[in-house]
């Protein structure tokens, strides 16, 4: 199953810079049938729980955590990069390759003990999720699960949210960076 999900997902390598395959889901995203499944598998687990929001991290968690979030009768949040917001937000900074980022949420998006998953099209190093659930965290959220589409297991990223106390799934995973 998981065949059709990998298969229609693009590989492009060296890029944006020599030695990183980019992971390319606007294939998946553009190929009706596999875009369903893909959200289909990834609401699977928590058809009729009660979750009360989705949080989606700037860009590509926004179209498939949308895409989650109607189909679990969820609310969806936007974490978004920094500046982009336009209500009182939270914020927390963290480290990229070259320097420091920070990403924010709306200060009122998720209520004290509200059910969230977070959700994000590909798992790397894992610090960008570990920024978002940390945020999420920071303003009383249960953060539930992040889920992805894609893990790169071999660069850890899951272990770091796990240690958050935060159970991590994808769907598909590829070797290497
Ligand atoms: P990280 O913080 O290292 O886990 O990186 C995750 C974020 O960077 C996600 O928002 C991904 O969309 C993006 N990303 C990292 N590596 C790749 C890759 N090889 N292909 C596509 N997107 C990537």
């Amino acid at each position: 199953m998981s065949i059709d999900l990998k298969n229609a997902i693009r590989s492009i390598p060296d890029y944006p810079k020599p030695g990183i395959v980019f992971r390319d889901i606007t294939t998946l995203l553009g190929d009706a049938r596999a875009f369903r499944r893909a959200i289909d598998e990834l609401v699977q687990p928590w058809s009729g729980t009660k979750i009360d929001k989705i949080a989606g991290i700037e860009a590509r968690g926004f179209i498939l955590g949308g895409a989650v979030a109607h189909q679990l009768s969820a609310g969806f949040v936007p974490i978004r990069k920094k500046g982009k917001l336009p209500h009182k937000v939270v914020s927390i900074g963290y480290s990229l390759e070259y320097g420091i980022d920070a990403m924010e949420m709306h200060v009122d998006a998720v209520a004290p003990g509200e059910r969230v998953i977070l959700v994000d099209d590909l798992i790397a190093t894992g610090g960008t999720a570990e920024a978002a659930v940390k945020l999420l965290q920071k303003i009383g959220a249960d953060v539930v699960a992040a889920c992805f589409v894609i893990d790169l297991p071999d660069l850890g990223g899951a272990k770091k949210i796990e240690a958050l106390k935060v159970p991590v799934r994808s769907l598909i995973a590829f070797e290497g960076h």
